[in-house]
C-alpha cells in the first residue's frame, strides 16, 4: 500500500509498505478522508525527535477492513471515526481519568509518533472497541473527520475552561482548534465570546462559530481591549489556542481572579513558558491553569458525532482546500506556509 512518510527530519515522501495486520483487539481501517494538522508539520520539523520512514497523519476516518478475533463492536465494512489519540485503556492513567496520558506523558498520542500514522491507504488501530466510533448515516466522512482532533481538542478547551453559563470567554487565536473552542464555548453557554485573530477569513469564521467581538492584535493592545470589553474585570475563561509564550502570558493577564486559563496550544519551541507573576496574583489569585491533550475514546467520539448529527456545529466550513492523497505533499506545502488563506486542507483517498 502507499504511505506518505517522514523519511527523516525535514524530508517527506511516498513509500510502499505492507498493509498492517490487526492483533486480537485491533482493527485495520481503509482510509477515506484525512486532515493535515499543525502537529504533523512540527513532527516533520523534528519536534518529537528523529524518525525514520514514519507514516504521517493522525486525523482520519475510513471503513473497517479487518478486525482481530476479540473485537466485538465493529466488523469489516463499518464506516468509522478513529481518534487522533488512541489510549491504552488498561493503564492506570486511563483508570484515573487521564487516558491521553496512558503509558507515558502524552502516551495516548501514537499515530505518527510512536507508530505509523494515517496518511496511508490502510492504518492500524489499537484497542478498536474503545478507540473507534461508528459514523451516523447522515454525517458525511468530510465532516466526521473533524472529530478525530479539531472538535475534540477545541471542545476540550471549553470544557476544561469551566465556563459559567453567561460567563465571559476569550479564545486566543482562531485557527481550527480556536474556532472549535469558540463553538464549544457557545455550546457551553458563554454570555460573551471574544476572539483574538488578525486574519480576515478566520475572523469571519470566528463570528460564524459564535465570537461576539474580535480583537486584532496587529491593530490594538489585546489586554487593554479585553479589559475594556469586560468592564475592567477580565474574562472567566481564557482559552490559549496557539501555543506561544506571549499568548499564554496574555491569557494569564486577561483572566479574572477565580477564572481559568485553559490551554490547548502545543508549545513546540523554547525551554520555558512564562507566567507573569503580578498578573497571576503572585500565585494567590485563584487563577487555575488547565492543560490537556485531545481526549480519546469511543464514548467521547460518539458525543462529538451526535453534535454533528443534530447539526449543532458544521466543522466543514473550515475546509478551505481539498487534495487527493497523491497530492498530499502539495497540501503540506500550502498548510506549512499558510498559503492562500488556508485553514484546513482535506485529503481525499
Ligand atoms: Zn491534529
Amino acid at each position: 500500500m502507499k504511505a506518505f512518510v517522514m523519511k527523516e527530519i525535514g524530508r517527506v515522501g511516498f513509500m510502499d509498505k505492507p498493509v498492517p495486520r490487526p492483533g486480537p483487539n485491533d482493527a485495520v481501517v481503509r482510509t477515506t478522508r484525512a486532515l493535515i494538522c499543525t502537529s504533523d508539520s512540527h513532527t516533520v520539523a523534528g519536534g518529537i525527535g528523529p524518525r525514520e520512514n514514519l507514516t504521517l497523519g493522525h486525523e482520519a476516518v475510513g471503513v473497517v477492513h479487518d478486525v482481530g478475533s476479540e473485537v466485538k463492536i465493529f466488523e469489516p465494512g463499518d464506516r468509522v471515526l478513529v481518534g487522533a489519540i488512541t489510549p491504552d485503556w488498561g493503564h492506570p492513567a486511563s483508570q484515573a481519568g487521564h487516558s491521553s496520558q496512558s503509558g507515558a506523558p502524552l502516551g495516548g498520542w501514537k499515530f505518527s509518533n510512536s507508530k505509523d500514522g494515517v496518511f496511508a491507504e490502510y492504518f492500524h488501530v489499537n484497542e478498536a472497541d474503545a478507540n473507534m466510533a461508528k459514523i451516523p448515516e447522515n454525517v458525511p466522512d468530510d465532516m466526521a473527520v473533524y472529530c478525530a482532533d479539531m472538535l475534540s481538542t477545541g471542545f476540550m478547551g471549553a470544557e476544561n475552561g469551566n465556563i459559567p453559563v453567561g460567563g465571559t470567554v476569550a479564545v486566543l487565536a482562531q485557527g481550527p482548534v480556536g474556532l472549535m473552542a469558540t463553538a464549544g464555548a457557545k455550546l457551553r453557554g458563554a454570555g460573551l465570546i471574544i476572539g483574538v485573530e488578525s486574519v480576515p477569513n478566520r475572523q469571519v469564521l470566528a463570528r460564524t462559530y459564535g465570537v461576539d467581538a474580535i480583537v486584532d492584535f496587529t491593530k490594538e493592545d489585546v489586554v487593554d481591549r479585553i479589559l475594556d470589553l469586560t468592564r475592567g474585570e477580565g474574562v472567566d475563561t481564557a482559552i490559549e489556542a496557539l501555543g506561544a509564550d506571549i499568548t499564554f502570558q496574555t491569557a494569564v493577564k486577561i483572566t479574572k481572579p477565580g477564572g481559568t486559563v485553559s490551554n490547548t496550544g502545543y508549545f513546540g519551541d523554547g525551554e520555558f513558558v512564562h507566567i507573569p507573576r503580578l498578573d497571576w496574583g503572585v500565585g494567590m489569585a485563584d487563577k487555575t491553569i488547565a492543560t490537556g491533550l485531545c481526549p480519546g475514546g469511543r464514548l467521547r467520539m460518539e458525543r462529538l458525532l451526535r453534535v454533528l448529527e443534530t447539526k449543532r456545529v458544521d466543522p466543514t466550513l473550515m475546509t478551505t482546500h481539498t487534495f487527493r492523497f497523491d497530492a498530499v505533499e502539495q497540501a503540506f506545502e500550502v498548510y506549512d506556509k499558510k498559503l492562500d488563506d488556508v485553514i484546513k486542507p482535506l485529503i481525499v483517498f
